[in-house]
Protein backbone atom coordinates (compact mmCIF):
# COMPACT_ATOMS: atom_id res chain seq x y z
CA UNK A 1 0.00 0.00 0.00
CA UNK A 2 0.54 3.63 -0.90
CA UNK A 3 -0.10 6.61 0.96
CA UNK A 4 -0.04 9.75 -1.42
CA UNK A 5 -0.86 13.89 -0.19
CA UNK A 6 -1.87 16.33 -2.17
CA UNK A 7 -2.09 19.50 -0.66
CA UNK A 8 -3.73 22.78 -0.94
CA UNK A 9 -1.45 24.29 -3.10
CA UNK A 10 -2.14 21.96 -5.81
CA UNK A 11 -6.16 22.24 -6.15
CA UNK A 12 -6.77 25.69 -6.74
CA UNK A 13 -8.45 24.87 -9.65
CA UNK A 14 -10.56 21.92 -10.85
CA UNK A 15 -8.43 21.66 -13.70
CA UNK A 16 -6.20 19.95 -11.36
CA UNK A 17 -8.26 17.28 -10.34
CA UNK A 18 -7.51 16.07 -13.74
CA UNK A 19 -3.61 15.94 -12.73
CA UNK A 20 -4.21 14.09 -10.32
CA UNK A 21 -6.51 11.17 -12.21
CA UNK A 22 -2.78 11.03 -14.15
CA UNK A 23 -0.83 10.54 -11.50
CA UNK A 24 -2.68 7.79 -10.48
CA UNK A 25 -3.57 6.30 -13.30
CA UNK A 26 -3.52 2.82 -13.22
CA UNK A 27 -2.95 2.58 -9.14
CA UNK A 28 -4.72 0.43 -6.66
CA UNK A 29 -3.94 -0.12 -3.42
CA UNK A 30 -3.44 3.84 -2.61
CA UNK A 31 -4.85 5.58 0.00
CA UNK A 32 -4.47 9.37 -0.91
CA UNK A 33 -4.69 12.14 1.74
CA UNK A 34 -6.15 15.80 0.60
CA UNK A 35 -6.20 18.88 2.53
CA UNK A 36 -8.23 21.99 2.06
CA UNK A 37 -8.77 23.56 -1.65
CA UNK A 38 -6.41 26.27 -2.14
CA UNK A 39 -6.65 28.45 1.14
CA UNK A 40 -9.76 27.59 2.32
CA UNK A 41 -8.42 26.96 5.91
CA UNK A 42 -7.29 30.41 5.85
CA UNK A 43 -10.58 31.22 5.06
CA UNK A 44 -12.50 29.72 7.68
CA UNK A 45 -10.08 30.85 10.37
CA UNK A 46 -11.55 34.18 9.28
CA UNK A 47 -14.75 32.65 10.01
CA UNK A 48 -13.87 31.24 13.21
CA UNK A 49 -13.28 34.99 14.33
CA UNK A 50 -16.01 36.50 13.02
CA UNK A 51 -18.27 33.74 14.66
CA UNK A 52 -16.82 34.39 18.25
CA UNK A 53 -16.84 37.81 17.79
CA UNK A 54 -20.49 37.70 16.57
CA UNK A 55 -19.56 40.08 13.83
CA UNK A 56 -22.55 40.69 11.00
CA UNK A 57 -19.44 39.32 8.52
CA UNK A 58 -19.65 35.53 9.62
CA UNK A 59 -22.51 35.04 6.92
CA UNK A 60 -20.79 36.75 4.21
CA UNK A 61 -17.59 34.97 4.81
CA UNK A 62 -19.41 31.30 5.15
CA UNK A 63 -21.14 32.79 1.72
CA UNK A 64 -17.88 33.38 -0.02
CA UNK A 65 -16.50 29.70 1.21
CA UNK A 66 -19.63 28.11 0.13
CA UNK A 67 -20.16 29.38 -3.39
CA UNK A 68 -15.94 28.67 -3.74
CA UNK A 69 -16.66 25.23 -3.48
CA UNK A 70 -19.98 25.24 -5.40
CA UNK A 71 -18.25 26.86 -8.36
CA UNK A 72 -15.45 24.71 -7.86
CA UNK A 73 -17.75 21.70 -8.22
CA UNK A 74 -19.04 22.76 -10.36
CA UNK A 75 -16.58 22.77 -12.98
CA UNK A 76 -15.22 19.72 -11.57
CA UNK A 77 -18.44 17.49 -12.19
CA UNK A 78 -19.77 19.24 -15.35
CA UNK A 79 -23.31 17.85 -16.30
CA UNK A 80 -23.04 15.51 -13.30
CA UNK A 81 -23.09 18.65 -10.53
CA UNK A 82 -27.33 18.43 -10.01
CA UNK A 83 -26.59 14.40 -8.93
CA UNK A 84 -24.20 15.65 -6.57
CA UNK A 85 -24.46 18.94 -5.33
CA UNK A 86 -26.87 17.44 -2.18
CA UNK A 87 -23.52 16.26 -0.78
CA UNK A 88 -21.68 19.84 -0.69
CA UNK A 89 -25.21 21.09 0.45
CA UNK A 90 -25.24 19.14 3.33
CA UNK A 91 -21.93 19.44 4.58
CA UNK A 92 -22.52 22.97 4.69
CA UNK A 93 -25.73 22.48 6.39
CA UNK A 94 -23.53 21.32 9.18
CA UNK A 95 -21.05 23.83 9.27
CA UNK A 96 -23.85 26.40 9.46
CA UNK A 97 -25.50 24.81 12.32
CA UNK A 98 -22.75 25.20 14.49
CA UNK A 99 -22.26 28.72 13.73
CA UNK A 100 -26.19 29.40 14.04
CA UNK A 101 -25.52 28.31 17.95
CA UNK A 102 -23.63 30.58 20.51
CA UNK A 103 -20.45 29.15 21.52
CA UNK A 104 -19.48 27.81 24.51
CA UNK A 105 -16.05 26.81 24.60
CA UNK A 106 -12.23 27.56 24.07
CA UNK A 107 -11.05 29.19 20.73
CA UNK A 108 -9.04 26.40 20.40
CA UNK A 109 -11.68 24.06 20.02
CA UNK A 110 -14.08 25.95 18.14
CA UNK A 111 -11.49 26.26 16.07
CA UNK A 112 -10.69 22.80 15.51
CA UNK A 113 -14.58 22.68 15.40
CA UNK A 114 -14.79 24.61 12.47
CA UNK A 115 -11.60 24.60 10.86
CA UNK A 116 -12.27 20.99 9.70
CA UNK A 117 -14.68 21.84 6.71
CA UNK A 118 -12.07 22.61 4.57
CA UNK A 119 -11.33 18.52 3.93
CA UNK A 120 -14.55 17.52 4.77
CA UNK A 121 -15.29 19.24 1.34
CA UNK A 122 -12.01 18.21 -0.62
CA UNK A 123 -12.05 14.93 0.02
CA UNK A 124 -16.21 15.02 -1.16
CA UNK A 125 -15.26 16.92 -3.65
CA UNK A 126 -11.91 14.70 -5.17
CA UNK A 127 -13.90 11.40 -4.16
CA UNK A 128 -16.87 12.11 -6.08
CA UNK A 129 -14.91 13.84 -9.25
CA UNK A 130 -13.23 10.74 -9.45
CA UNK A 131 -16.22 8.62 -8.87
CA UNK A 132 -17.66 9.92 -11.88
CA UNK A 133 -14.79 9.78 -14.21
CA UNK A 134 -14.48 6.20 -13.40
CA UNK A 135 -11.65 6.27 -11.11
CA UNK A 136 -13.46 4.01 -8.16
CA UNK A 137 -12.74 4.95 -5.07
CA UNK A 138 -13.83 4.86 -1.31
CA UNK A 139 -13.90 7.80 0.58
CA UNK A 140 -13.02 7.48 4.37
CA UNK A 141 -14.25 9.80 7.26
CA UNK A 142 -10.70 10.03 9.21
CA UNK A 143 -12.37 11.38 12.11
CA UNK A 144 -13.35 7.74 12.70
CA UNK A 145 -9.79 6.47 12.91
CA UNK A 146 -7.25 8.92 13.94
CA UNK A 147 -7.60 9.39 17.30
CA UNK A 148 -6.23 12.09 18.64
CA UNK A 149 -5.45 13.94 21.92
CA UNK A 150 -7.40 16.91 22.96
CA UNK A 151 -4.37 19.39 22.32
CA UNK A 152 -6.87 21.21 20.08
CA UNK A 153 -5.09 23.17 17.31
CA UNK A 154 -1.89 21.01 17.80
CA UNK A 155 -3.18 17.54 18.52
CA UNK A 156 -1.03 14.41 18.33
CA UNK A 157 -1.99 11.22 17.33
CA UNK A 158 -2.61 8.54 19.98
CA UNK A 159 -1.26 5.66 17.91
CA UNK A 160 -2.48 2.99 19.93
CA UNK A 161 -6.26 3.86 20.15
CA UNK A 162 -5.88 4.80 16.43
CA UNK A 163 -4.71 1.36 15.51
CA UNK A 164 -7.25 -0.65 16.95
CA UNK A 165 -9.82 1.69 15.07
CA UNK A 166 -7.78 1.20 11.56
CA UNK A 167 -7.57 -2.87 12.15
CA UNK A 168 -10.53 -3.18 9.74
CA UNK A 169 -10.29 -0.17 7.40
CA UNK A 170 -8.70 0.41 3.72
CA UNK A 171 -8.61 -3.61 3.55
CA UNK A 172 -9.07 -3.97 0.05
CA UNK A 173 -5.90 -3.85 -1.73
CA UNK A 174 -8.31 -3.43 -5.15
CA UNK A 175 -9.09 -0.01 -4.44
CA UNK A 176 -8.32 3.66 -4.07
CA UNK A 177 -9.46 5.00 -0.80
CA UNK A 178 -9.98 9.24 -0.31
CA UNK A 179 -10.01 10.63 3.10
CA UNK A 180 -9.21 14.00 4.76
CA UNK A 181 -5.44 15.13 6.28
CA UNK A 182 -4.66 17.37 9.31
CA UNK A 183 -7.92 16.53 10.98
CA UNK A 184 -9.27 13.57 13.69
CA UNK A 185 -11.40 13.95 16.69
CA UNK A 186 -10.12 13.43 20.79
CA UNK A 187 -11.40 10.42 23.20
CA UNK A 188 -14.74 12.38 23.73
CA UNK A 189 -16.05 12.53 20.51
CA UNK A 190 -14.43 16.36 19.63
CA UNK A 191 -13.26 17.32 16.35
CA UNK A 192 -9.46 18.00 16.74
CA UNK A 193 -6.49 19.20 14.50
CA UNK A 194 -3.26 18.73 14.15
CA UNK A 195 -1.87 22.30 13.60
CA UNK A 196 -1.24 24.19 10.34
CA UNK A 197 -0.13 22.53 7.49
CA UNK A 198 -0.81 18.75 9.04
CA UNK A 199 -1.89 17.14 6.59
CA UNK A 200 1.49 15.45 5.90
CA UNK A 201 1.87 14.14 9.76
CA UNK A 202 -2.08 12.43 8.61
CA UNK A 203 -0.48 10.86 5.90
CA UNK A 204 2.69 9.52 7.67
CA UNK A 205 0.51 8.18 10.24
CA UNK A 206 -1.67 6.46 8.12
CA UNK A 207 1.77 5.12 6.66
CA UNK A 208 3.13 4.53 10.18
CA UNK A 209 -0.64 2.69 11.00
CA UNK A 210 -0.71 0.54 7.84
CA UNK A 211 3.30 -0.57 7.35
CA UNK A 212 2.80 1.21 4.09
CA UNK A 213 5.59 0.33 1.69
CA UNK A 214 5.86 4.46 0.98
CA UNK A 215 4.26 7.86 1.44
CA UNK A 216 4.16 10.47 -1.47
CA UNK A 217 3.92 14.28 -0.70
CA UNK A 218 2.54 16.05 -4.48
CA UNK A 219 4.15 19.45 -4.21
CA UNK A 220 3.84 23.03 -6.02
CA UNK A 221 7.78 22.88 -6.17
CA UNK A 222 9.63 20.18 -7.30
CA UNK A 223 11.04 18.79 -4.25
CA UNK A 224 12.70 19.68 -1.32
CA UNK A 225 14.31 22.77 -2.39
CA UNK A 226 18.19 24.09 -0.32
CA UNK A 227 16.18 27.52 0.19
CA UNK A 228 12.41 28.84 -0.71
CA UNK A 229 12.19 29.33 -4.74
CA UNK A 230 9.73 31.77 -4.89
CA UNK A 231 12.40 34.00 -2.88
CA UNK A 232 15.49 32.83 -3.83
CA UNK A 233 16.25 32.92 -7.38
CA UNK A 234 19.65 30.54 -6.60
CA UNK A 235 17.38 27.64 -4.91
CA UNK A 236 18.24 23.56 -6.13
CA UNK A 237 16.32 20.99 -5.71
CA UNK A 238 17.76 17.90 -3.05
CA UNK A 239 17.76 14.74 -4.38
CA UNK A 240 17.86 13.04 -1.14
CA UNK A 241 18.12 13.71 2.64
CA UNK A 242 17.94 11.25 5.47
CA UNK A 243 15.49 11.30 7.77
CA UNK A 244 17.74 12.90 10.49
CA UNK A 245 18.55 16.14 7.70
CA UNK A 246 14.67 15.99 6.83
CA UNK A 247 13.86 16.47 10.77
CA UNK A 248 16.09 19.37 11.57
CA UNK A 249 14.82 20.91 8.53
CA UNK A 250 11.38 20.54 9.23
CA UNK A 251 12.07 21.73 12.44
CA UNK A 252 13.85 25.04 11.98
CA UNK A 253 11.38 25.98 9.53
CA UNK A 254 11.27 24.64 6.07
CA UNK A 255 7.61 24.91 5.50
CA UNK A 256 8.21 22.38 2.60
CA UNK A 257 6.80 19.56 5.29
CA UNK A 258 5.36 19.55 8.81
CA UNK A 259 8.01 19.08 11.35
CA UNK A 260 5.71 16.16 13.12
CA UNK A 261 5.79 14.14 9.48
CA UNK A 262 9.32 12.33 10.01
CA UNK A 263 9.27 10.64 13.45
CA UNK A 264 6.45 7.90 12.08
CA UNK A 265 8.11 7.13 9.11
CA UNK A 266 11.79 6.97 10.47
CA UNK A 267 10.49 4.40 13.24
CA UNK A 268 8.99 1.87 10.77
CA UNK A 269 11.61 3.22 7.87
CA UNK A 270 8.87 3.96 5.45
CA UNK A 271 10.53 6.51 2.42
CA UNK A 272 9.14 9.79 1.94
CA UNK A 273 9.01 10.96 -1.62
CA UNK A 274 8.19 14.40 -2.24
CA UNK A 275 7.26 15.12 -5.68
CA UNK A 276 5.99 17.80 -8.31
CA UNK A 277 2.58 17.97 -8.87
CA UNK A 278 3.53 20.22 -12.04
CA UNK A 279 5.78 17.76 -13.37
CA UNK A 280 5.09 14.71 -11.63
CA UNK A 281 6.72 12.23 -14.14
CA UNK A 282 10.17 13.96 -13.10
CA UNK A 283 12.16 12.31 -9.99
CA UNK A 284 11.93 14.78 -6.50
CA UNK A 285 13.65 14.58 -3.20
CA UNK A 286 13.64 11.29 -1.64
CA UNK A 287 13.81 10.90 2.14
CA UNK A 288 15.02 7.72 3.90
CA UNK A 289 17.55 5.79 5.53
CA UNK A 290 20.75 7.45 5.07
CA UNK A 291 23.94 6.22 7.11
CA UNK A 292 26.87 7.71 5.56
CA UNK A 293 27.47 11.40 5.43
CA UNK A 294 25.18 13.47 2.37
CA UNK A 295 27.50 15.90 1.27
CA UNK A 296 24.80 18.83 1.03
CA UNK A 297 24.62 22.18 -0.57
CA UNK A 298 24.18 25.36 2.34
CA UNK A 299 20.57 24.74 2.59
CA UNK A 300 18.35 28.33 3.99
CA UNK A 301 15.31 27.99 6.26
CA UNK A 302 13.71 31.89 6.61
CA UNK A 303 10.72 32.44 8.80
CA UNK A 304 9.56 35.55 8.36
CA UNK A 305 7.38 37.77 10.78
CA UNK A 306 9.52 37.40 13.88
CA UNK A 307 9.27 39.33 17.22
CA UNK A 308 12.80 39.39 19.45
CA UNK A 309 11.82 39.24 22.79
CA UNK A 310 14.23 40.22 25.65
CA UNK A 311 13.53 39.67 29.24
CA UNK A 312 16.14 40.27 32.14
CA UNK A 313 14.46 39.57 35.85
CA UNK A 314 13.41 42.95 37.81
CA UNK A 315 15.39 40.94 41.26
CA UNK A 316 18.41 40.79 39.04
CA UNK A 317 18.66 36.78 39.61
CA UNK A 318 20.45 34.82 37.15
CA UNK A 319 19.07 33.88 33.93
CA UNK A 320 19.51 30.07 34.75
CA UNK A 321 17.25 26.97 35.60
CA UNK A 322 14.40 28.66 37.63
CA UNK A 323 14.11 31.31 35.36
CA UNK A 324 13.91 29.73 32.23
CA UNK A 325 11.72 26.86 33.32
CA UNK A 326 9.31 29.85 34.56
CA UNK A 327 9.59 31.34 30.92
CA UNK A 328 9.20 28.29 28.89
CA UNK A 329 6.10 27.49 31.19
CA UNK A 330 4.52 30.93 30.52
CA UNK A 331 5.39 30.50 26.33
CA UNK A 332 3.96 26.86 27.27
CA UNK A 333 0.37 28.47 28.57
CA UNK A 334 0.44 30.94 26.01
CA UNK A 335 1.26 28.47 22.70
CA UNK A 336 4.49 30.85 21.94
CA UNK A 337 6.49 28.67 19.30
CA UNK A 338 9.77 29.49 20.29
CA UNK A 339 12.20 29.36 17.47
CA UNK A 340 15.33 30.63 18.92
CA UNK A 341 17.23 30.95 22.36
CA UNK A 342 19.73 32.81 24.19
CA UNK A 343 20.86 33.73 27.02
CA UNK A 344 23.56 35.71 29.64
CA UNK A 345 23.68 36.10 32.80
CA UNK A 346 21.02 38.26 33.36
CA UNK A 347 19.05 38.13 30.49
CA UNK A 348 17.63 36.02 28.18
CA UNK A 349 16.39 36.34 24.23
CA UNK A 350 13.86 34.79 22.33
CA UNK A 351 12.69 34.95 18.75
CA UNK A 352 9.09 33.46 18.43
CA UNK A 353 6.49 33.60 15.78
CA UNK A 354 4.97 37.04 15.24
CA UNK A 355 1.24 36.14 14.72
CA UNK A 356 0.14 34.59 17.99
CA UNK A 357 -3.23 36.16 19.50
CA UNK A 358 -1.80 35.71 22.82
CA UNK A 359 1.24 38.20 22.69
CA UNK A 360 0.01 40.92 24.72
CA UNK A 361 -1.21 38.65 27.24
CA UNK A 362 2.25 37.17 27.37
CA UNK A 363 4.00 40.78 27.72
CA UNK A 364 1.46 41.59 30.55
CA UNK A 365 2.71 38.64 32.51
CA UNK A 366 5.89 38.85 31.91
CA UNK A 367 6.28 42.35 32.86
CA UNK A 368 5.38 41.46 36.26
CA UNK A 369 8.57 39.69 37.20
CA UNK A 370 10.65 41.20 34.10
CA UNK A 371 12.10 44.01 32.21
CA UNK A 372 10.63 43.59 28.89
CA UNK A 373 11.79 44.40 25.41
CA UNK A 374 11.14 43.76 21.62
CA UNK A 375 11.30 43.75 18.23
CA UNK A 376 8.94 42.96 15.33
CA UNK A 377 9.14 41.73 11.67
CA UNK A 378 12.49 40.98 11.75
CA UNK A 379 13.56 37.13 9.86
CA UNK A 380 15.06 34.54 11.56
CA UNK A 381 18.01 32.50 8.80
CA UNK A 382 18.70 29.19 9.18
CA UNK A 383 21.43 28.19 7.09
CA UNK A 384 22.65 24.04 7.81
CA UNK A 385 26.14 23.44 6.23
CA UNK A 386 27.13 27.07 5.89
CA UNK A 387 29.73 28.47 4.39
CA UNK A 388 31.37 32.01 4.41
CA UNK A 389 29.87 32.42 1.12
CA UNK A 390 26.74 31.75 2.27
CA UNK A 391 26.65 33.82 5.30
CA UNK A 392 27.85 36.88 3.28
CA UNK A 393 24.82 36.01 0.85
CA UNK A 394 22.14 36.04 3.60
CA UNK A 395 23.54 39.11 6.00
CA UNK A 396 25.23 41.68 4.14
CA UNK A 397 22.90 45.11 4.34
CA UNK A 398 20.85 43.80 7.30
CA UNK A 399 21.16 44.75 11.06
CA UNK A 400 21.96 41.26 12.90
CA UNK A 401 20.09 41.09 16.11
CA UNK A 402 21.26 37.59 17.60
CA UNK A 403 23.43 35.40 16.06
CA UNK A 404 24.23 31.62 16.51
CA UNK A 405 26.92 29.15 15.41
CA UNK A 406 27.19 25.71 15.90
CA UNK A 407 29.51 23.06 13.52
CA UNK A 408 26.74 22.72 11.06
CA UNK A 409 24.62 25.76 11.46
CA UNK A 410 24.50 29.20 11.53
CA UNK A 411 21.22 31.16 12.44
CA UNK A 412 20.84 35.01 12.40
CA UNK A 413 17.45 37.34 13.23
CA UNK A 414 17.81 39.97 11.09
CA UNK A 415 15.92 43.22 10.49
N1 LIG B 1 -5.60 22.66 5.36
C1 LIG B 1 -4.69 22.70 6.47
C2 LIG B 1 -3.88 23.98 6.42
O1 LIG B 1 -4.00 24.74 5.48
C3 LIG B 1 -3.81 21.50 6.55
C4 LIG B 1 -2.81 21.34 5.42
O2 LIG B 1 -2.84 22.09 4.45
O3 LIG B 1 -1.98 20.46 5.53
O4 LIG B 1 -3.14 24.24 7.31
MG1 LIG C 1 -1.87 23.17 2.99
Amino acid sequence: MQIYKFGGASLKKAEALKTIIDIISDKKDLVIVVSAIDKTTNKLEKLVDAYLNNEPLKLEIFEKIKSFHINFAKSAFGVKYNEFEIGITNIFNQLKEILDLPSNTSYDEVYDSIACYGELLSSYILSTYLNINGVENSLVDIRNIIVTDSNFRDAKILWEESKALIKNKFLDNNKIYITQGFIGRDKFGKNTSLGREGSDYTASGLAYLLDAECVVIWKDVPGIMNADPSICNFAEKLDYLSFREAIELAFYGAKVIHPKTIKPLENKNIPLYVNSFVDYKKKGTEVKKIDYKLDLIPIYIFKANQILLSVSPKDFSFVVEENISKLFALFTQYKIKVNITQNSAISFSAAIDGNNRNFDKLIEDLSKEYFVKYNTDLQLVTIRYYTDDSIVKMTSGKRILLEQRSRTTARFVLQ
